[in-house]
């Protein structure tokens, strides 16, 4: 009989315990998705009681985070220090974090969905032998059955899938980045902190780093104002017209996933399901339908101003104010409204104090 690993559950689930979460650095700093996994995980931690502990592998630099995660909500951290840790790479952090899950028991464990966390994530789950819920956007515990409810959009974002795992453990999910909120630093914060090395010589990764080149990625998800363009814009020259207003507003520029696909803007500006959730004082959808996979990217902005031509558009029922009509003839009209106004408020004489 063909005996199927994958189905045999933990055994003594009882004895799995703590909440981990994987600090992500790079070039000797937290992530920002690092700062976030504290955040949802302090929150977790506070909530069922279970410790939050922060996996950290980093060459010598790694001091510095330890504080970091601890100041960011950590409860404890375990620092493997090794030069092959310097940048990620997927066989050494795997192995060296399959073993230590494997050693150590926990519960839960969680990671940032960004690039290199996507890649961990489903070779650690392998090698445990438990499953993975990938990009999460709420995640919770049910405390009285110890169950992390991992949930993320399904059926296309039609529903809101709350995915259980119940036999096999540690419970594993990777969460998407820019939606959690990391805690306030708080400064002198104290923690505990396991100091590991690991045995893993550079002559044994068969990947090597040669050269970094760093790439210019835009952060739409702190920007205060966001200027979206959507397939309305009809032509990749309509996003310069959105550059002038974002221009004009000191906000950036964005967009619906069709220009993204279509290459008329690079894929770090995507809002959405797919994308990067956002969440600005204003954002201005122009030319944008507002299919249920873009709301869930900007529904948590706290003003929003639809640009479209049809007043039937699902956006209009997201948005405080809807300019209906042709984005090539209203966008041009509100830059320079915006123009003059700054002008005029720059040109204002200061006001006459009178004294009685
Ligand atoms: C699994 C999955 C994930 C997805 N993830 C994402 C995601 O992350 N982000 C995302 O955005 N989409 C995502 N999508 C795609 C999504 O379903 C929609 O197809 C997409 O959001 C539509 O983009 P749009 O509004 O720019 O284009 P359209 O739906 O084509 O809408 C264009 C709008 O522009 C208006 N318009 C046309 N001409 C003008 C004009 N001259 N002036 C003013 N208005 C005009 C039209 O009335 C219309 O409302 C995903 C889809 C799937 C299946």
């Amino acid at each position: 009989m063909i005996k199927n690993k994958c189905a045999t559950p933990a055994k003594d689930p009882e004895n799995y315990k703590d909440i981990w979460i994987w600090l992500e650095q790079n070039d000797g700093q937290l992530s920002r998705v690092a700062l976030e996994m504290a955040g949802i995980g302090r929150k977790l931690s506070d909530k069922s009681g279970e410790r939050l502990v922060g996996i950290l592998l980093a060459d010598e630099s790694g001091e510095s985070m330890v504080k970091d995660a601890i100041e960011y909500g950590v409860d404890k951290v375990i620092y493997v220090k090794n030069p092959v840790f310097k940048h990620y790479r997927t066989f050494p952090y795997a192995d060296t974090l399959g073993s230590l899950i494997m050693e150590r028991k926990p519960n839960y464990f969680i990671l940032g969905a960004t690039h290199n966390g996507r890649d961990l994530a489903s070779r650690i789950a392998v090698r445990v032998n438990t499953g993975i819920t990938a990009d999460c956007t709420e995640i919770d515990i049910d405390t009285s059955k110890r169950l992390l409810e991992a949930r993320r959009p399904a059926f296309g974002g039609a529903i809101l899938a709350n995915i259980l795992c119940r036999n096999h453990r540690p419970q594993m999910a990777s969460a998407r980045p820019g939606i959690f909120k990391p805690i306030d630093r708080i400064p002198g914060r104290q923690g505990e902190v396991e100091r590991l090395t690991s045995n893993i010589k550079e002559e044994d990764v068969i990947t090597k780093v040669l050269k970094i080149i760093p790439r210019e990625e835009i952060d739409i998800t702190t920007a205060d104002i966001v200027v979206a363009g959507g397939m309305g814009l009809g032509k990749k020259e309509g996003f310069k017209m959105l550059e002038e207003l974002a221009n004009e507003l000191g906000g950036i520029v964005a967009a619906s996933r069709p220009p993204v696909d279509a290459g008329w803007i690079t894929r770090d500006r995507q809002v959405g399901q797919t994308g990067k959730t956002v969440h600005p004082k204003l954002f201005i959808a122009v030319g944008i339908s507002g299919a249920i996979q873009h709301v869930a990217g900007m529904k948590t902005s706290d003003y929003v101003i639809a640009i479209n031509k049809d007043p039937s558009a699902p956006i209009i029922k997201y948005s405080d104010v809807a300019l209906i009509g042709d984005a090539y003839e209203i966008v041009p009209k509100f830059t320079e409204a915006i123009r003059k106004a700054k002008l005029e408020l720059k040109n204002k004489p200061p006001q006459q104090q009178t004294s009685k």
